[in-house]
């Protein structure tokens, strides 16, 4: 898809690639089979169903049976939180102060525990370390974070957790590390046994395959209790007729995705540091936010204190360029974003604050214009 206006905004929604769409076709239309049905032709879709749980559990090192195929990320949170927390009514769940709502709000239903982050946007490991304790039964990181790109110290924080489980060994309460991958799958190395995770989101809709398809990898052995009852498809865990041609593109996207990386880190690195320069040339007292060592190639996030996010976006969007505000929050919401508050931004500089997320069809083209409007409005 190439876009006549300037769209970054690549951490919201993904374009679909063709290949993508073509892998999906059959099953809307000759393969629609139901795959639990046993006649050969609806064998043949399960079996193509399970080789694209295979090529996801091959980027994971996963084996196949591992991997739950979800109706996008929010819906492999919710499993995973409330899959581990219900089992445990006296347990804890410690998860970092930034994450995406689709982990706060079912995390804050339980006894939930938030690791404060630094300035820069990187998870205090100590205060991780001081939150576990003894009934702490999960503890969920996100690998980057979706408003200002850093990406979390995964492996630290497993460092940590692998300690505490050592310190427990007579304690019945098990401890589980779960990691929202969301934003970090088109970048990063989805290993789950070198970044030490039990359970571990992932979501068709960001890595340019459909929305409301992704999958939640569970580390064999553990058990969540299912929040959706039915026949037991998806190991009991998520009942339904599988969603074939979404779990299909969904598994050809991360294939596609995680194959280019290396590619795309350098391309897009190019462009963030080009942009991170036009911008501090041009705008005087723009502020970057989170980590500069520590962060997504395609994310840039400012604060241009004295102005408004809203007319901002609004002003842009009228030139051509659609980026997002620095917050989740709309118009309507006047709350500003958790994740800046909790980085240190006031009120007012939260709501000064905008994100520009690069992708697979920005170019230096759109840089150039990106800052050129900006640098008019401000
Ligand atoms: N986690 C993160 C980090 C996200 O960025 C998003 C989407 N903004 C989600 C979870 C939820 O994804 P979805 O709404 O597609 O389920």
């Amino acid at each position: 898809m190439k876009s006549p206006i300037t769209y970054l905004d690549y951490a919201a929604a993904t374009p679909i690639d063709d290949s993508v769409l073509d892998a999906m076709q059959p099953y809307f239309s000759n393969a629609f089979y139901n795959p639990s049905a046993t006649y050969l032709r609806a064998s043949e879709v399960r079996k193509d169903l399970e080789a694209a749980r295979a090529k996801v559990a091959y980027w994971l090192g996963a084996r196949p049976s591992e991997i739950i195929f979800t109706a996008g990320a929010t819906e492999a949170n919710n499993i995973a939180i409330h899959g581990i927390m219900r089992q445990y009514p006296i347990g804890n769940i410690v998860i970092s102060g930034i994450e995406h709502e689709s982990v706060l709000v079912p995390a804050r239903r339980y006894e939930c525990r938030e690791a404060k982050v630094g300035p820069d946007g990187r998870l205090d490991l100590g205060d991780l370390e001081r939150l576990i304790d003894d009934n702490t039964v999960l503890v969920s990181v996100m690998y980057a974070n979706n408003e200002i790109g850093t990406i979390e110290p995964i492996r630290e924080a497993y460092k940590v957790i692998s300690e505490k489980r050592k310190d427990r060994k007579s304690s019945s309460v098990p401890l589980f590390f779960h990691t929202d991958a969301t934003q970090g799958a088109n970048y990063m190395d989805l290993h789950v046994a070198r970044l030490g995770v039990d359970l571990m989101s992932l979501n068709g809709g960001k890595i340019y395959g459909p929305k409301q398809t992704g999958a939640l990898y569970v580390k064999g052995g553990i058990t969540l209790q299912p929040l959706i009852d039915g026949g037991g498809q998806e190991r009991g865990i998520r009942s339904g007729t599988e969603n074939v041609a979404g779990d299909i593109g969904f598994a050809k996207a991360l294939d596609l995705v995680q194959s280019s990386r290396h590619d795309e880190i350098n391309r897009l690195s190019e462009l963030q540091k080009k942009f991170l320069d036009l911008v501090e040339k041009s705008i005087p007292n723009v502020e970057i936010n989170g980590s500069l060592k520590h962060r997504l190639p395609n994310n840039v996030h400012l604060t241009l204190p004295g102005f408004d996010n809203e007319r901002l976006l609004m002003e842009l969007d009228e030139a051509g360029v659609i980026a997002a505000a620095g917050s989740a929050c709309s118009a309507s919401n006047i709350e500003p974003s958790h994740v800046l508050k909790a980085i240190g931004k006031s009120d007012a500089e939260a709501r000064a604050s905008l994100r520009f997320t690069f992708g697979r069809f920005t170019t230096e083209n759109d840089i150039d214009k990106a800052v050129f409007e900006l640098d008019k409005l401000k």
